[in-house]
């Protein structure tokens, strides 16, 4: 039976990566909609997208999202529209009665000073990270609204929280992005005009885990089809969500080595530590994950690459 299944921020790059992978299964009619023809942040406009189109199951991977900069700027941008996004398709989801749905939180709901690498338990343990918290309260209340769903109604809403993740799609805006497009861009302007240093934000000393983007997009779909037993057995009743990690981190010094490597710049590398350095480390326990059978299949120096090239396509799009 043809199943058709709606993705939510097909645009972006872990719901375009999901898309893709989607599109390979002839069993699947994928459905997603441009911003023009739904508007996620207006109930009105979701709720009449599911009356249209009649979903099996959805992949939520619509959010507002930036890095530690963007994070600091915007942070009412940032609570708002991911609460009215993940409210307005969860809700629309239960009363159109979509029975499954995968919710795409992120590693920054953990406490800031919780013990490393996190378990899925340590939810709700402790003080968020300052930088990034209005974000991590919306996606732990993404958390919650799938678990109450499950608990009131019977819904199978499942969550997965993935590291940092990177690969083609990115954004690579100066300021705004995460370290790796960031950096790729910083590192690959400076090779250009033959700079002699590039700046990296911070002490160089934080570890980040970082996932490569088709490698979330096999696990989302690997975890939206496990088995109902399996998925109970891995997750808590109160705490009803799975980590998706790469499973070891590097330093952010070790990081830019590794760019400065992938682009080709010979030059110094500066840390400037009047910027911030954000939590220290948030490696993710995905044990839990893997002992189900998954396991990412691209390193960092590959994925590197791959993304390197997706950045130099982009600039030859610009041209
Ligand atoms: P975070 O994991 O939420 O902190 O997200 P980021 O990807 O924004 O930052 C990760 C780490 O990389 C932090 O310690 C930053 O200070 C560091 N970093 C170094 N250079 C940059 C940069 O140019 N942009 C960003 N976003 N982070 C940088």
């Amino acid at each position: 039976m043809i199943k058709k299944v709606f993705v939510a921020g097909h645009n972006g790059m872990v719901g375009s990566a999901i898309a893709r992978r989607l599109r390979l299964d002839a069993q699947i009619e994928l459905v997603t909609a441009t911003r023009g023809e739904l508007d996620l942040e207006n109930q009105e406009s979701v709720n009449r997208f599911f009356v249209r189109h009649s979903i099996d199951e959805i992949y939520l991977a619509a959010a507002k999202v930036g890095g530690i900069h963007a994070n600091n700027t915007y942070p009412a941008d940032f609570i708002y529209k991911n609460l009215l996004i993940e409210a307005n398709i969860i809700g629309a989801a239960h009363q159109y009665d979509v029975q499954k749905l995968l919710f795409l939180g992120s590693s920054c709901i953990y406490p800031r000073a919780v013990t490393q690498p996190m378990r899925e338990d340590a939810l709700l343990t402790g003080v968020l990270e300052a930088t990034n918290e209005p974000y991590a309260i919306a996606k732990i209340a993404g958390i919650k609204l799938c678990e109450s769903f499950n608990r009131q109604y019977g819904r199978d809403y499942r969550s997965v929280m993935p590291t940092n993740l990177y690969g083609p799609g990115d954004n690579y805006h100066p300021e705004n992005s995460h370290v790796i497009p960031a950096l790729l861009r910083r590192f690959h302007e400076a090779k250009v005009s033959r700079a002699q240093e590039v700046i990296v934000w911070g002490s160089g000393k934080p570890f980040r885990e970082f996932l490569f983007v088709d490698d979330m997009a096999a696990a989302c779909i690997h975890v939206m089809n496990l088995d109902d037993a399996t998925y109970k057995d891995k997750t808590e009743e109160m705490c009803s969500h799975i980590n998706v990690g790469y499973g070891s981190d590097v330093t952010i010094r070790e990081l830019a080595a590794e760019i400065a490597k992938t682009v080709g710049f010979e030059g110094k590398i500066v840390f400037d530590t009047s910027k911030p350095d954000g939590t220290m480390r948030k490696l993710m326990d995905s044990s839990r994950l893997f002992s189900t059978g998954w396991k990412p299949s691209v390193d960092l120096q590959s994925g590197l690459a791959i993304a390197y090239e997706d950045f130099l396509s982009g600039k030859a799009r610009e041209v």
